[in-house]
């Protein structure tokens, strides 16, 4: 497995900053994309977790969602988390909100209540060979909730019956925060699939 180019790290709002410890930690450089001209030339791309209706607004007035989706549709290795599976989502419920349509699932935001809507979660992994875990950890903060996932669409974790992490081919969305699980298998698969493009 050879060495990989930069990975963006949109770096908007939210928890970027973990993401590109996580990626340090495992060897990987990161660039911060703010503009349009920072997705250029990345071996794949992070979509932290922060407020998705923040990031939207940030985007409003630039090239840089279309660029974005541009790149996501083309292919490119991503890691979604929370705000960022938001954004990629097909439909966005309870509150509705404008999304890229990019990952073929719907969600609805802030789903699991008010005051038990943070946890560390112990998670069903349903599959372990991709996964290469028997276990999963999940931090769920302010968590949206999957509720129906396209055909092209795996479930690679469940938390309870709602699917909590899917892949649609080269991309990888996490409704909780692996980033924030030092070692997390997520994150390693992640750098598998970069390492694979
Ligand atoms: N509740 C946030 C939103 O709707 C997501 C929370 C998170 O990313 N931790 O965008």
């Amino acid at each position: 497995m050879g060495a990989v180019s930069a990975v963006g790290v949109l770096a908007l709002q939210g928890d970027y900053a973990a993401h590109e410890r996580a990626l340090a930690e495992r060897g990987v450089a990161s660039r911060e994309v703010r503009t349009a001209s920072d997705l250029e030339r990345l071996a794949g791309l992070v979509l932290p977790g922060g407020e998705s209706t923040t990031m939207l607004r940030l985007m409003d007035g630039s090239d840089l969602g279309a660029r974005l989706a541009a790149a996501v549709a083309g292919g490119l290795p991503v890691l979604a988390t929370c705000a960022g599976v938001i954004l990629l989502a097909r439909e966005v419920r309870r509150p509705p909100q404008r999304s890229l349509g990019l990952l073929d699932a719907v969600v609805e935001r802030n789903a699991y209540g008010r005051q038990l809507d943070s946890a560390v979660v112990r998670l069903e992994v349903c599959d372990r060979e991709a996964l290469a875990a028997d276990t999963l950890e999940g931090v769920f903060i302010r968590a949206p909730r999957v509720t129906e996932v396209g055909a092209g669409v795996a479930v690679l974790a469940r938390r309870g019956s709602d699917p909590v992490l899917l892949r649609q081919g080269s991309l990888l969305a996490a409704t909780f925060h692996p980033e924030l699980t030092p070692g997390s298998p997520v994150v390693d698969l992640f750098v598998r699939l970069l390492r694979a493009a």
